[in-house]
């Protein structure tokens, strides 16, 4: 069996796979090739690639068209499909309820496509979670991030000068992301206070040394999954009103909300941004998935009335090394979980529930339930 790895997209600058991550699958006797210069990002050379196992290629069509495995980390160009064999897999993020089209064009290639975005939250499936394994990352680049513009230092200080007071970073959303937030400012030495519609995570909040500020916007749902519900009209009215206040007293707003299949919530408006104080910054994590923070720009820092609001879309890529280390682990895990080594191939049993929850499209026809009901 042959695994491809193609190099990424020009703004991206993680990889997806390491030296050491080929030489896992080295190990279990899966041919890799991986096209060359695909480390060029991470200053990590060809000769390291092939030092562990993999084969260097330059002919990327032709090997995107005898592979049976091809993996990345973004989805791909749609014209590059056409290349693929039928019955090849593709594994990559997908973004696939945005992208209905690309989906239908792996089902006309009759290529199985696996969405990273969908690998279900369940104990077996943890060490594939891709969103978690990149959510943790950008949480922790999204306090380093925000640091870089704030104009005071994180800590208090008692020094012969004077008395400098801790900044306060309120962060918005505490899932993964908002977790790792919340630890990298504490250990900055940030007074952290965090808000989830979700009641279950204000002891991990507190556990973490932060403040779960608690704001009455009636019943919140999750899914079985842990996601978030989307909030009613009402709610998220309630929920701007309680944080009015905690948002003109922070340094930091991070924000990180998101609902499962649906647009991110917008949650600081720009009533809210004129009540903050000049000199403080707004991160917006969900920018790419429709925006948290109203007037926030994918890839641009913009300044309103003195507040400047972030909007960086790959912040997983502000750490680049780690978090292609993490992702190509996510990667092997999930293939090794169904290598299947005396016959040397993928056992694509759609019946396994890992499978069944991240697999969109399989022998011609889009398989997956919550992609279906999108079309
Ligand atoms: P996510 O990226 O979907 O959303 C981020 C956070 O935003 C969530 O905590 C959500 O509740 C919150 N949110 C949604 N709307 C909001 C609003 N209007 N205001 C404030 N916050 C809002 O979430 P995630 O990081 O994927 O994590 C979701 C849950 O799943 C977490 O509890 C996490 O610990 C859990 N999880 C479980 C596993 C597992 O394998 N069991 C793996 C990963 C995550």
């Amino acid at each position: 069996m042959q695994i491809f790895f193609p190099t990424e997209e020009e703004a991206e600058t993680r990889v997806s796979v390491l030296p050491e991550t080929v030489k896992k699958f080295t190990e279990i006797g899966i041919d890799i090739k991986v096209e060359a210069g695909i480390g060029k990002k991470l200053h990590l050379s060809d000769l390291l690639y092939r030092e562990t196992g993999a084969e260097i290629v330059k002919d990327r069509k032709n090997f995107l068209s005898s592979s049976d495995i091809i993996c990345r980390i973004n989805k791909p160009p749609k014209e590059e499909i056409a290349f693929l064999k039928k019955e090849a897999i593709h594994i990559s993020f997908l973004d696939p309820f945005n992208e209905i089209q690309l989906v239908q064009e792996f089902a006309n290639f009759s290529v199985s496509s696996i969405s990273m975005e969908l690998i279900p939250r369940i104990t077996r499936a943890q060490k594939m979670d891709a969103l978690s394994s990149q959510a943790n990352l950008g949480g922790y680049a999204a306090v380093i991030e925000a640091s870089k513009y704030l104009r005071k230092s994180f800590p208090m200080m008692m020094t012969a000068a004077g008395t400098i007071s801790p900044s306060r970073v309120f962060v918005i959303g505490v899932g993964v992301a908002g977790l790792q937030a919340i630890a990298t400012a504490k250990r900055l030495g940030a007074r952290v206070e965090a808000f989830d519609t979700r009641p279950v995570v204000e002891e991990q909040v507190k556990s973490l040394g932060a403040r779960f500020v608690h704001i009455d916007i009636g019943n919140t749902e999750e899914t079985d999954q842990g996601y978030a519900k989307e909030l009613s009209k009402d709610q998220v009215r309630l929920q701007q009103e309680g944080m009015k206040k905690i948002c003109s007293q922070a340094d930091v707003v991070i924000t990180t909300a998101q609902v499962f299949g649906r647009p991110a919530p917008r949650i600081v408006t720009e009533d809210m941004l004129s009540e903050m104080k000049p000199g403080s910054v707004v991160l917006d994590m969900a920018v790419s998935s429709g925006g948290n923070v109203e007037g926030s720009m994918v890839n641009e820092t913009i300044e309103r009335n003195g507040v400047t609001i972030i909007g960086l879309s790959n912040l997983p890529g502000e750490v680049a090394m780690d978090a292609s280390l993490v992702y190509g682990s996510n990667l092997f895990n999930l293939i090794d979980e169904y290598w299947d080594p005396e016959n040397k191939n993928f056992n694509f049993d759609l019946g396994d529930e890992i499978l069944s929850g991240c697999v969109v499209t399989h022998l011609g026809k889009v398989v997956n339930k919550a992609i279906k009901d999108k079309i």
